[in-house]
């Protein structure tokens, strides 16, 4: 039998695609989502339980039913200007519900736990590429909320008997190769399925918000890493905890840096269809650049990411000129 891992926000962008590649690997991965922003069409490797994380007699009713050996967490609000518009719904849900989620943990046994984080939990940089000893001081609700999580799996790692992997996420991008799952938010904000919707003339144009920052043509820098590269370190952090390994926080980025311009261009090159980009001013909670040092995420886990920002495009554009989310 397979061992169980119980992927709580599995019917979502992320952990949907760590779904896809726990399947490959020998486990099961059981699903438990609210589908508030996830979607059922995308369970296909293993059971679907919904519920919400804030709900602990159906939390346990799962864990019980399943007995999972580790839990990943990825059931989370994700967006900075919401997260500044509704700070209570952000604490509610990835405050208490997260704790609610780790204490229904703690209760039946489980020791094994994974956690999404984010290169937000840093704040403004000090210096570039970014690694997990520079200082957290998150500049937004959506950040704090993660950075308070991160600071209770330590404290459940030194007092009670939870090792978790803290996995600080830098850019999600592009899409499974076999276009079954793919990045699909409501509303969307993101700068490459806005600007793929550009190019299919789904949307008017790209707004590049800000034009003046300290870069190299500048725009923003961001380190985009592919959402299978990043499921592939999730597989790999539990196979690493159900191996014994100890609590630790790790960076997920492929430690270069592409600016706004840039990632239009390659946009525009690999859809063959150029679409109107305009100017606008500078958005808020905007970082200038957040590009990964990775070395302890491969020393770790062994990880090695393989996608390129090509890949990435590629599978993005494959996936929406098939999907209108
Ligand atoms: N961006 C932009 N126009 C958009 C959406 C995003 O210029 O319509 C920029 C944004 O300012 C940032 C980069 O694209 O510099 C990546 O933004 P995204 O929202 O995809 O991710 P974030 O880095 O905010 O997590």
């Amino acid at each position: 039998m397979p061992e169980k891992i119980l992927v709580v926000g599995g019917a979502g962008y992320i952990g949907s695609h760590t779904c896809l590649l726990l399947a490959e690997r020998g486990y099961e991965p059981v699903v438990y989502d609210n589908l508030s922003n996830g979607h059922e069409e995308f369970v296909r490797w293993g059971p679907f339980e919904q519920g919400d994380i804030r709900d602990r007699a159906r939390l346990e009713e799962v864990i019980a039913k399943h007995k999972p050996k580790a839990v990943m967490h990825f059931a989370a609000l994700i967006e900075v200007g919401e997260s500044v518009k509704e700070p209570v719904a952000f604490y509610d849900n990835n405050v208490i519900g997260a704790l609610t989620l780790l204490s229904c943990a703690l209760n039946a046994g489980i020791d094994a736990f994974v956690f999404s984080s984010t290169c937000a939990t840093y704040g403004l940089p000090e210096r570039v590429p970014l690694d997990e000893q520079h200082p957290q001081a998150p500049i937004n609700p959506y950040g704090r909320t993660k950075l308070i999580i991160e600071q209770a799996l330590k404290d459940f790692g030194t007092y009670k008997n939870l090792r978790s992997v803290i996995l600080r996420y830098f850019n999600a991008a592009g899409a499974d190769f076999e276009g079954r799952i793919g990045e699909w938010h409501t509303p969307e904000t993101h700068a490459i399925p806005l600007a793929i919707d550009a190019a299919l003339g789904r949307r008017e144009g790209f707004k590049i918000f800000g034009t003046d920052y300290d870069t190299r043509d500048g725009t923003c820098v961001r380190d985009y890493i592919h959402v299978l590269d990043l499921a592939d370190a999730h597989v790999r952090a539990v196979d690493y905890l159900l191996a014994g390994g100890s609590t630790v926080e790790l960076n997920l980025g492929t430690g270069t840096g592409t600016t706004v311009k840039e990632l239009l261009n390659t946009i525009s090159d690999i859809s063959g269809r150029p679409f109107p980009v305009t100017y606008a001013d500078r958005r808020e909670g905007d970082s200038t650049t957040l590009v990964a040092n990775n070395d302890k995420a491969r020393e770790v886990l062994g990880w090695d990411p393989q996608y390129t920002l090509k890949d990435i495009i590629s599978s993005a554009w494959q996936w929406h000129s098939t999907h209108n989310g």
